[in-house]
């Protein structure tokens, strides 16, 4: 906190929260490299092949320099991130990327930085356009990179977020795969952005690490001056940017109160989370990798309620087999031995596409090939899940979560499959549940749970499918409203058609303490939330 008032005029800005909590500090400007680089230029004839001999070395320098990310990355952190990495190198040398380059600064006369800008621009907008959600973070990797060549030409060595203060407040128009690690690294106070839907990259991060953040700030980094003290309180979606006296005072007591808030529910978050009548509402957690399994556990989770496998399929050129999936899976699991999880099979399509599927090509991916019509299309996909599954069954209290079930066949054809291995196995039948997550399957919950042992409601999916709003669309943010009440309607028509059944909500609508009690009333028994979401939530449900 600041000591002396700012004799400036303080601005409020506003935007939707995207991560919670309060945080404050200096403004750190987070500007784009592609909006200000000295390294766009023309040239004469007789420099075209100096420049593309200049390109080359940055294409070289680029790979190298994310080798050695990858390399660290994997060593300290997460194989899964490290892999995203690894992955651009292999997008950075693909020749038909390259070849346009070259082509661009021998035909236009053009620096290898101005080829670079254009060509990566054309292709952003050809994923953006092409394949729509499937390509929004394609279309940010290429964003990343073009960023990474431009700064390699430009002769500059390190990514501006190796710079960024601790305790800093990061203003930026949008954050991207590389940044995320920077931030992993570093301890941002809070961070303002401009984009970023509740669905994209930098929401899931900044949850998962705990850092408050809006989104939605038009023109933020003009909004803002480099170094300026601003305060964010996540929670009100507000920031203050040169606050006077008074409402440094103010924010002051609220992020004390919020100090306290946590310690409380932190104190008691290893309980079970009891409401005022008595029910024993479960919560769980949603996790990716074994840190996130160990911090769910640590802050008191009742278990895993959604493994998004995904995780062990990004970033390879092949899919894993039997024996890699295994050892992915057990680690993830191991710190929640003792505690009943959720493995959700693999999940991919729209919005989550993986690498070596890239040649599925469909004019509207999220109505598509997703989750298990995905797996239904590539059989050995499914077979490989579910031996390993069935494997790690024997060790632990698994549940197998079904992804995208829109028919009651979705989920037969995943029975039938079970019971098969297991009468040829001898091994024993985990239990079996649905993702609802399509409006379908929500208003059809008593056909599909004859062949289901439980349901969870996958929020994200079913808003975006009610409202036809992509969730990564930062164009249509205002129809993605998952506390709508067209939302609870669905679950509240649920509940009647099914009084008895005990319902699991695990997308982000369960994560929001003002939604838990709400939640209650609708039949809901378990919520399954980010990891540093659980003490809070369990909170919510005392209150309620
Ligand atoms: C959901 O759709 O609410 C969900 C939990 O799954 P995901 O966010 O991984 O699509
Ligand atoms: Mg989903």
């Amino acid at each position: 906190m600041q000591d002396k008032a700012s004799d400036k005029t303080a601005v409020t800005l506003s935007g939707r929260m995207l991560s919670p909590g309060l945080g404050s500090g200096k403004a750190f400007l987070y500007r784009d490299i592609l909006g200000r680089s000295d390294e766009f230029y023309d040239i004469e004839e007789t420099d075209v092949i100096d420049e593309i001999a200049r390109f080359t070395k940055a294409v070289n320098k680029v790979s190298d320099d994310l080798k050695v990310l990858a390399d660290s990355i994997s060593n300290e952190m997460d194989d899964s991130l490290s892999d995203v990495f690894y992955a651009h190198i292999t997008m950075v040398q693909d020749n038909s990327l390259t070849s346009e380059v070259e082509k661009e600064i021998k035909e236009e006369l053009v620096s290898a930085g101005t080829a670079v800008k254009t060509v990566f621009r054309r292709w952003e907008r050809r994923f953006q356009r092409m394949e729509m959600e499937i390509a929004k973070h394609k279309a940010d990797d290429v964003h990343d990179l073009a960023r990474r060549l431009i700064g390699s030409l430009a002769g500059v060595r390190f990514h501006a977020l190796e710079s960024l203060p601790e305790d800093s407040v990061l203003i930026a128009r949008r954050l991207l795969p590389s940044d995320t690690i920077f931030l992993a690294r570093r301890n941002a106070a809070a961070a303002l952005l401009e984009y970023g839907g509740a669905g994209s990259h930098a929401a899931l991060f900044a949850r998962e690490i705990g850092l408050p953040c809006i989104t939605g700030v038009a023109n933020v980094l003009e909004a803002v001056t480099e170094g300026a003290f601003t305060l964010v309180n996540a929670d009100a979606a507000e920031a203050i940017v040169d606050p006077d006296q008074r409402q440094q005072q103010v924010f002051k007591a609220q992020y004390e109160q919020l100090q306290q808030d946590y310690q409380k529910a932190r104190k008691c978050a290893l309980k079970p989370a009891l409401t005022g009548a008595g029910q024993h509402i479960k919560v769980y957690a949603n996790v990716v990798c074994a840190e996130e399994t160990q911090q769910a556990v640590d802050n008191g989770a009742d278990g895993i309620g959604l493994y998004r496998i995904e995780q062990a399929y990004l970033g390879r050129q092949t899919p894993p087999d039997a024996a890699t999936l295994m050892q992915e899976v057990h680690t993830t699991l191991e710190p929640a031995k003792h505690l009943p999880v959720y493995v959700r099979l693999l999940d991919v399509g729209a919005d989550k596409p993986l690498p070596f599927m890239e040649s599925l090509r469909e004019t509207n991916p999220a109505l598509g090939l997703r989750g298990i019509r995905f797996l239904h299309a590539y059989p050995d996909l499914l077979q490989t899940q579910l031996d390993v599954l069935l494997q790690l069954n024997a060790e632990f209290d698994l549940h197998i979560l079904v992804p995208m079930v829109t028919l009651p066949e979705d989920m037969q054809s995943v029975r039938k499959l079970l019971a098969q291995q297991v009468s040829a196995t001898q091994l024993s039948l985990p239990k079996i549940g649905t993702m609802v997550e399509t409006p379908a399957a929500a208003l059809s919950l008593p056909e599909l749970s004859r062949h289901a042992d439980f349901l969870s409601f996958g929020t994200n999916d079913l808003t975006q499918y009610t409202f036809a709003a992509d969730r990564e669309n930062a164009d249509v943010e205002q129809y993605f409203n998952d506390a709508h009440e067209v939302i609870f309607r669905l679950l509240d028509i649920a509940h009647k058609d099914l009084p008895d059944a005990q319902f699991s909500v695990c997308g982000e609508l369960a994560g929001r303490a003002e939604n838990v009690s709400r939640l209650i009333k609708c039949g809901v028994t378990t919520l399954s939330v980010a990891p540093p979401l659980i003490p809070a939530v369990k909170q919510a449900v005392r209150e309620s």
